[in-house]
């Protein structure tokens, strides 16, 4: 039942002292208040409570059990994190500016750090997610091209095919043409495909290391001396940092233009669980062109700079999204430089103990020494029990956990995509296992029995390209 199924006329969950002080004139024109009052349900506090509490507990997250999400990176978040935003959320952005240098102080020490994490020169905390941090970079990267004189000739940016489907819509976003690269046999930037398509037409490569698939490029020192050859500038995709911060960076690979998720790698809760932040992090020849304001350090602590002369201006309102980076450099102080690291070590362990176990019964594309994330390849196994990857993510929901990615990268057909993340133990990746090994044995005795799940859920199989199109966001009667 609804709440709105559960509204009673007159029944309230409120009681408001009785009205004392002068009406105040409403300015607001007449032609814009409302004719009647908003449906809104009648319902007394109990009501609402058990209303929110049921919709919880139809929900399902980290702090419920695994969910491995490749790419999406769902892992959990510390609560001590959310003891750090609390601690900030009176703050107001159009308060003076002596009355949140506090504020200040910490968006340029966590700018400081995640320089440092990733090898980069300066860095804006301002977009509010990856995607948005990509559609930054690339405009970052034309806004210098349009200082060299070289725009008119730089229209292209090279995407690999194993890319996430932000990075070449972002670039087409920025302005640019976008041209694929096929993936080589090894899942890799295959390097003769590169050299044919690079020369001084190339603005910007794009890439994310490891790569979509899970895998470290292992040429990407060659690759930076490539582009860098022609005067084109190497994009780094990093929303997943999770592999190897602590362990290696960006900025020492050779790229240029760096984004992160803090909302994934830094742990902060993100989808339908809150906003995101999608700093852009670069090396010195980019930092004029950043959005502004930028924090500065000064001599007496931190600043903000609005005089950036060549800045593509702001791209957010205010400083972005705040209490995302207030848990991020939670997360990042409390772990501490040893504890990245150990953080990027686990969830490669995690990552390589499940793909080990999963490849006795599944194929593993490309199966080698993965970094955080894996892909599973169910073609065959599609063609031979007429079960697919959606099914057997569906059939998991039975089981009681989150399914992995599916469909994506694009590049394996009926992939899975699978990351542990750093924190799960090893009783919950045996129970993954576990859960995966029943399933392929349904598959083989009784794929109708996966191919209708799930049967435990609130919802079954949802319309979910209907549900995008024409989404109902009001009750009706
Ligand atoms: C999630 C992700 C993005 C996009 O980030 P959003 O915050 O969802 O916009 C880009 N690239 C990769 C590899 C990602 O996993």
């Amino acid at each position: 039942m609804t709440i709105f199924e559960k509204s009673v006329q007159g029944r309230k969950g409120y009681e408001l002292p009785v009205y004392d002080i002068e009406e105040v004139k409403c300015e607001i024109p007449e032609h814009l208040l409302r004719k009647e009052p908003p449906m809104l349900p009648e319902v007394s506090e109990v009501d609402v409570v058990r209303h929110y509490t049921d919709l919880a507990l139809k929900n399902y997250s980290v702090d419920r059990g695994f969910y491995p999400l490749g790419s999406c990176t769902m892992k959990y978040n510390p609560k001590i994190n959310e003891d750090m935003a609390a601690l900030f959320t009176n703050l107001h952005p159009f308060q003076p500016r002596e009355t949140i240098t506090g504020a200040i102080k910490l968006m340029g020490h966590l700018k400081e750090l995640l320089c440092e994490i990733t090898g980069t020169d300066d860095m804006t905390l301002q977009p509010a997610a990856g995607a948005h941090g990509e559609l930054t970079g690339l405009l970052v990267a034309r806004a210098y091209f349009e200082d060299k004189g070289e725009l008119e000739k730089r229209r292209k940016v090279l995407v690999p095919d194993s890319a996430h489907g932000t990075n070449p819509a972002s670039a087409a976003m920025a302005g640019f043409e976008v041209i694929e690269l096929k993936s080589g046999e090894d899942g890799c930037v295959n390097l003769d495909e590169l050299k044919a398509h690079l020369d001084d037409s190339v603005a910007v490569i794009m890439l994310t290391n490891p790569n979509t698939l899970g895998l470290f490029e292992k040429d990407i020192l060659e690759i930076a001396r490539m582009a860098h050859e022609v005067g084109a500038l190497l994009y780094y995709d990093g929303a997943n940092l999770n592999a190897i911060m602590g362990r290696t960076r960006p900025g020492d690979m050779g790229f240029d233009i760096v984004h992160l998720n803090l909302h994934k790698t830094f742990s902060t809760p993100h989808g339908m669980g809150g906003p995101g932040s999608g700093p852009i992090g670069v090396k010195k020849h980019l930092a004029p062109y950043l959005p502004v304001p930028i924090v500065k350090k000064t001599e007496s602590g931190y600043d903000l700079d609005y005089n950036l002369p060549k800045s593509i201006g702001m791209v957010r309102s205010f400083y972005g999204n705040f209490l995302v980076m207030v848990k991020a450099y939670t997360y990042i102080l409390t772990m501490g430089n040893k504890g990245l690291k150990h953080v990027s070590d686990m969830a490669v362990l995690n990552a390589n103990y499940l793909r080990k176990k999963l490849s006795r019964l599944y194929k593993v594309a490309y199966d080698r020494i993965c970094m955080h994330e894996f892909v599973i390849d169910n073609e065959e196994f599609a063609k031979k029990t007429g079960v697919k990857t959606l099914d057997i993510a569906k059939r998991i929901l039975d089981y009681g956990m989150h399914a992995p990615t599916i469909y994506f990268p694009l590049i394996v057909h009926e992939a899975m995509m699978i990351e542990p993340t750093e924190t799960e133990s090893k009783m919950t990746l045996d129970r993954f296992v576990e859960i995966m090994e029943k399933i392929y044995e349904e598959a083989h005795s009784n794929p109708e029995l996966v191919k209708k799940a799930p049967y435990t859920t609130p919802v079954k199989r949802l319309d979910d390209v209907s549900a995008t199109k024409f989404p109902i966001f009001r009750y009706k009667k």
